[in-house]
């Protein structure tokens, strides 16, 4: 493979143009004469931007517009990229980074990425032939009630392989930096032309990594990887149970040689509430009322988790087990407040005659309809 072709891998001529690679000569010609109009020079005077967008669409033009160098142009992609060099490992595991923890190891990755990563192309670089996955880790959150209802962020101390506090996850000693690998020229392979086809072997001096380290890190013996705490900021979701596993891309272990980071798995544990409980996105709350209360209808209080307490009413014969929905009132969801008439264990002399005089005054079984007289 030539210089000129391994430019190839990393430029996308298709997606310069606009067009798929299925698409017919005729219609590549087209766009290319769009193209070509709309940003020639002439009529974008003084527009730096506009005359390097035309050096690249006349770059892609000229080979995909012609049909030899586009079926050879085809046969070269294909083959995928090849050596991703020390860099596109780190960056090939990257994730979304929200936190402040382990971004130096993708900032470095990004450095040494665009010193040394010739291979890959694009956010689809790949890892390096010799790059590691990191480990995932798992840890165990207990949460309290409130939390797992409201959600929160907080800090996990764990115990395992981290990025080495020393080099950063180089691997080199602090102050120099890992090298491009001069046999391969930083790709990590070197290629045998036989006939048609070109050939890659992973480079021997560098083992494929694309880059050698002169003055290796003796804190990680330059793997980059040290085995200490760290600690990982998390933001558990509102609304987490028990038994629930979090997956958090890309905070698990770090890669080695490369590769990108695992996965962290946090188990959710949850402790109950002394009153509330939980029912899909809702709060339950089980109210005690007398038998008064649900005979003649009330005002009554409720707590909510919030602290705050709210009024309800309970309407004149309401049946024991009846449930009444707050809405907005159980953190994310509602509060369903479900009634339970007490029946008193011990009555005093004056409660004893209402009693007795409610049952005078009570005329109808409620078990007249099974046709039993007591
Ligand atoms: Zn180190
Ligand atoms: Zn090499």
């Amino acid at each position: 493979m030539t210089e000129y072709e391994k430019d190839w891998f990393e430029k996308d001529y298709y997606a310069i143009l606009g067009v798929t690679d299925k698409a017919p000569s005729k219609e590549i010609k087209k766009k290319y004469r769009k193209l070509a109009r709309e940003l020639h020079p002439d009529a974008n005077p003084g527009d730096a931007k506009a005359e390097e967008r035309f050096k690249e669409v006349s770059a892609a033009y000229d080979v995909i517009g012609d049909e030899k160098k586009r079926s050879r142009y085809d046969e070269v992609r294909k083959m995928g990229p090849i050596g991703g060099g020390f860099g596109g490992g780190f960056g090939g595991g990257a994730q979304a980074n929200t936190g402040n923890f382990n971004v130096g190891m993708h900032d470095i990755g990004d450095l040494l990425g665009g010193l040394f990563n010739r291979g890959g192309r694009g956010p689809n670089r790949q890892r390096s032939a010799t790059g590691q996955r990191g480990a995932d880790s798992e840890a165990q959150l207990t949460l309290n009630f409130n939390d797992a209802v409201n959600g929160l962020e907080t800090v996990l101390t764990l115990t395992g392989e981290a990025v080495c506090s020393v080099c950063g996850g180089t691997g080199a000693e602090p102050g120099s930096l890992p090298s491009k690998c001069e046999s391969c020229d930083g790709s990590g392979v070197h290629d045998e032309n036989q006939g048609l086809f070109s050939f890659s072997r992973p480079c021997q001096s560098c083992g494929g990594r694309g880059s050698v380290i002169t003055a290796p890190c003796a804190t990680c013996a330059s793997s980059g990887v040290q085995v200490r705490d760290r600690d990982v900021k998390v933001r558990i979701p509102a609304g987490v149970k028990s038994g629930q596993k979090l997956r958090l891309k890309g905070r698990g272990a770090p890669g080695r040689f490369g590769g990108g980071p695992g996965d962290l798995f946090v188990h959710i544990k949850v402790e109950p509430h002394s009153l509330f409980g939980r029912s899909g996105r809702d709060l339950t709350l089980e109210m005690p009322i007398t038998f008064a209360e649900a005979a003649l209808g009330a005002d009554i209080e409720v707590p909510t988790l919030n602290g705050e307490v709210v009024k309800m009413r309970v309407p004149q014969g309401t049946e024991s087990g009846k449930t009444f929905r707050l809405k907005g009132r159980g953190g994310s969801g509602d509060l369903l407040v479900t009634v339970a008439v007490v029946v008193p264990a011990e009555l005093s002399a004056e409660q004893r005659e209402a009693v007795e005089a409610f049952a005078q005054a009570s005329t109808v079984s409620p078990r007249a309809h099974f046709g039993v007289q007591y």
